[in-house]
């Protein structure tokens, strides 16, 4: 697929440089819904990243507890905050040291499965992702999380 030209957005997000594949559970976790103005492109040709995927969301602003989510599953990706049709905030995302509430510890003996509380990971490798539950102290990588990230309600 050549370079798709995706109309302009007035206000929004746009979250570019996706790997190819990964719009859709972006999407997901980021809690948007059918009633959300999006635009999405998949596979796009990029220079940088071969195929790449792109995401416009209109009339939506994500923060930064927000973009930690996307960095999971996409560490590449940048994001443009869109006002007016002019661009004013361009930024990477960013994997935290250390992340709380947005996932849930895939192991069901953790005490964070079996009592009310705020589970917390702490970041042990970035590239790959390798993170440690702060409670059972197992190491899950990326794909062993992916079905355990809590998507944001909105
Ligand atoms: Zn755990």
């Amino acid at each position: 697929m050549k370079e798709l030209k995706v109309d302009a957005i007035k206000d929004g997000t746009v979250i570019d440089h996706i790997p190819a594949g990964k719009a859709l559970k972006i999407i997901e976790i980021l809690g948007i819904s059918e009633n959300d103005q999006l635009m999405i492109g998949t596979h796009l040709s990029s220079k940088k990243y071969g195929k790449k995927d792109i995401i416009k969301v209109e009339n939506r602003e994500f923060s930064q507890h927000e973009l930690n989510l996307v960095a999971l599953i996409a560490p590449s990706a940048t994001f443009v905050t869109i006002c007016n049709f002019g661009s004013v905030k361009k930024s990477q995302v960013e994997l935290p040291a250390k992340i709380e509430r947005l996932i849930k510890c895939p192991n069901p003996t953790c005490i964070t499965n079996n009592e009310i509380m705020v589970t917390k990971f702490l970041v042990e490798s970035k590239s790959p992702i390798a993170i440690r539950c702060s409670y059972c102290e197992r190491v899950y990588r990326i794909d062993d999380i992916s079905k355990f990230i809590i998507p944001l309600q909105v």
